[in-house]
């Protein structure tokens, strides 16, 4: 058995206005006493279950902007991560990364300290649409900090674009997706922008100062984003992300097929119980990155609330996360983790899904259409 670990780093040089993660804008951050109360946090868990005993598989470290770090406190908590519980010779060490903040030096530094992918957040490479997303980066810096992960030997390289910004055209989003393919990550993540609730673009379109593309355009532009993105070599294998053969991002996949995981840092979720049986529980950590530090601090723990899933609730995660996948999940995998039938507990909620042509079965695996792709977040509802 393994885990992953996901460590979050909440700054960023300045908040953009569609950013709903737990960011916060700083000129300076207290780096060592985050990174010590990362470590202790992190000691502190790896002896409780279900972590005790299990190896890791994938780190991933989120945010906010993890490069803003030195690679050295990256690598402390690597370190200090194999101590605790012992990272599989094979894992997956990601990290995020905003192109205006690297140079080749910091990039080398964090490969050395053990980070072996690299996730850039492009966005896009129209001036006019970084400068609406409010980035602190060019279409050029993104270019050249791809160019720099290849020189310090990352082989392992995501880009994230957005589409559907306001004022975006189709063939804006096709010269976005060129562009991206052109600088040959091995992976590429194309997000829908959305509107959060308590994110300046949700005050902005409340009061109408700006205007969300009507829905067929945004179905236009996911339909380029789904057709443009595989014809370079990059197959759709989850609603927003498309990678080479086998460079799918594993820790992802780790939420997606709704396994363990633990979650460090200011506001960090974790998950635990993908076995049968047990208790399932998901808790999440002090949101404030000030309120966190103390609390570990004082206790060693920040964590701040919990639920108790149940049985049925975590019969529908797994379905609607698992659906997010294009190979869906095996009906076989369903009975073996909950022991019970599929076709027994959502066979009345199913089968209207599969005579309109939202839901297949194929081959053991229940996925979505291409038309129930389209149509996701109506059908998640329905198992939820
Ligand atoms: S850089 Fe990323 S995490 Fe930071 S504010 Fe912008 S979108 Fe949010």
């Amino acid at each position: 058995m393994s885990f992953s670990l996901y460590v979050h780093i909440p700054w960023c040089h300045s908040k953009c206005p569609y950013c709903d993660f737990n960011s916060h804008a700083a000129s300076s951050w207290p780096e060592a006493q985050y990174t010590r109360a990362l470590i202790s946090e992190l000691k502190d868990r790896a002896g409780t279950p279900p972590y005790s005993g299990q190896r890791i598989r994938t780190i991933f470290f989120g945010g906010g902007t993890p490069s803003l770090f030195d690679p050295k406190s990256i690598g402390e908590i690597i370190d200090a991560a194999n101590r605790a519980c012992g990272i599989e010779p094979d894992a997956e060490i990601s990290l995020e990364a905003n192109p205006g903040t690297v140079d080749l030096a910091k990039l080398g530094g964090m490969r050395a300290a053990g980070v072996n992918r690299i996730s850039f957040g492009a966005q896009s490479f129209n001036a006019a649409t970084l400068k609406f997303l409010g980035r602190i980066h060019c279409a050029d810096e993104t270019r050249a900090a791809a160019g720099m992960a290849h020189r310090a030997g990352f082989d392992r390289l995501n880009l994230d674009l957005i589409f559907a910004v306001p004022g975006q055209t189709v063939a804006d989003v096709l010269f976005d997706i060129e562009s991206v393919a052109a600088l040959e990550p091995d992976h590429i993540s194309a997000y829908n922008l959305t509107f959060e609730e308590g994110t300046a673009f949700f005050t902005d379109l409340k009061h109408g100062r700006i205007k969300q593309l009507a829905t067929d355009e945004q179905a236009a532009m996911y339909q380029t984003v789904r057709e443009e993105i595989p014809r370079r070599g990059y197959a759709m294998y989850e609603i927003s992300n498309y990678a080479a053969p086998g460079h799918e991002a594993r820790h992802n996949l780790t939420y997606w097929r709704a396994q363990t995981y633990l979650g460090i840092g200011a506001g960090a979720h974790s998950y635990a119980g993908d076995g049968r049986g047990g208790q399932r529980k998901r808790w999440w950590n002090e949101k404030l990155p000030a309120r966190y530090i103390s609390a570990i601090e004082e206790r060693k723990n920040a964590e701040t609330g919990a639920e108790t899933i149940d049985e049925a609730g975590a019969q529908s995660e797994f379905v609607f996360l698992n659906l997010r996948l294009r190979e869906g999940f095996a009906i076989s995998d369903f009975h073996a983790r909950f022991g019970r039938n599929f076709e027994s507990i959502f066979g009345i909620v199913a089968t209207p899904l599969f005579n309109n042509g939202l839901l297949t079965l194929d081959r053991g695996r229940i996925k979505l259409t291409d038309r129930g792709l389209e149509m996701a977040d109506s059908v998640f509802a329905e198992f939820v």
